[in-house]
């Protein structure tokens, strides 16, 4: 039985080196080369066209190579019953904590404002506030979610976290649901998108709720591009309601051209990397999560497709 590798930017051979090292007995296929298709119990991917799935009659085993698993889940054709996981892996948690930390820093830092001033020769001073003077939204308190949640925790800041069920995190005040929305985001000042794109989180951020941030607010997005309306950021931006954006991820990717954010010097793109999947460290959970379905049992950090997250 095999694992069928498919990605068109991760590295096939990083990935074979680590699960042979993990496991020297797994017989690794790197697509299209992956012989029988029913000798295949697991398939490894990120963003496989739909139906791919549906190829592998004896298929055990869906592991999404990343956390995101919006792709998957919208596929229609996927066999029915196949257990879906995610790469759940501490290393990836560090590696997005550490980007929204910088994020963060560099607005609440006013990192922006010396950039502009620095291409006009402009000595612009701003003196510096106490991070517990700045309050810090972090919109998804999921596996990542939450390490960054942690680390702005870890800085000082008072710091607001908004999921979909009730949650006890130290030192952040939580909010659920969407009746909860409007008073967690009057409250942030640097607002942290970290959803995952489902039916629900689809256009979560419109026009009404940048609204609701407070005037001069900054928003950082890493979660998945189509949770906010792109045309109601930049109105915002425009119009100074938002302050400042970094963003990580679009509605279209790459970012067209003549994408009116190009335009704004107040936004940092950058593109779609805060966090990405190490061979190194997820592989061992890879293999236990097969090892378990060979011996009948549910994998560990299960997606639940109805749910999409
Ligand atoms: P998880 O699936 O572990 O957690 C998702 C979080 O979002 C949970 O706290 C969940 O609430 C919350 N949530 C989901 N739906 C809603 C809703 N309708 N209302 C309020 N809260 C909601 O995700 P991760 O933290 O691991 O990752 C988050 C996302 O980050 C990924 O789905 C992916 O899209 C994106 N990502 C981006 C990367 C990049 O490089 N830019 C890299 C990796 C991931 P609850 O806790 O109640 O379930």
């Amino acid at each position: 039985m095999s694992l069928v590798f498919y990605s068109q930017v991760d590295n096939a051979d990083d990935w074979r080196a680590a699960l042979h090292a993990a496991d020297p007995a797994l017989a690794f296929h790197a697509w299209p080369d992956c012989g029988p298709f029913e000798d295949v119990e697991a398939v490894l991917a990120w963003k496989a066209p739909p139906g791919f799935y549906r190829r592998f009659p004896n298929l055990k085993l869906i592991i999404n190579l990343g956390a995101g698993v919006d792709n998957i889940v919208r596929d229609t054709t996927l066999p029915a019953g196949t257990p879906i996981t995610r790469i759940s892996d501490p290393e990836m948690g560090r590696m997005m904590g550490q980007f929204l930390l910088t994020c963060v820093m560099r607005h609440f830092r006013e990192f922006g404002t010396f950039e502009r001033a620095r291409a006009e020769r402009r000595w612009a001073y701003v003196h510096p506030r106490e991070t517990r003077e700045c309050t810090v939204g972090m919109m998804g308190l999921g596996q990542l979610g939450a390490v960054a949640a942690a680390e702005f925790v870890r800085q000082g800041f008072r710091v607001l976290g908004w999921s979909r069920s009730p949650k006890v995190l130290p030192g952040v005040e939580t909010f659920a649901g969407m009746d909860a929305l409007p008073a967690f985001l009057a409250q942030s000042e640097i607002c942290v998108m970290l959803l995952p794109l489902t039916a629900e989180t689809e256009n979560l951020m419109t026009a009404e709720r940048f609204a609701q941030l407070p005037r001069g607010a900054k928003f950082v997005s890493a979660g998945r591009g189509r949770t906010v309306d792109e045309h109601a950021l930049v109105a915002a931006l425009r119009s100074g309601h938002l302050s400042e954006a970094t963003l990580d991820v679009f509605r279209e990717e790459p970012l067209p051209a003549a994408h009116p954010l190009w335009d704004l010097p107040q936004v940092l793109i950058t593109p779609h990397l805060a966090s990405v999947a190490i061979p190194r460290t997820a592989a061992a959970q890879i293999v236990a999560n097969l090892q378990r379905v060979r011996r009948g049992e549910r994998p560990a950090h299960e997606v639940e497709p109805a749910r999409g997250y």
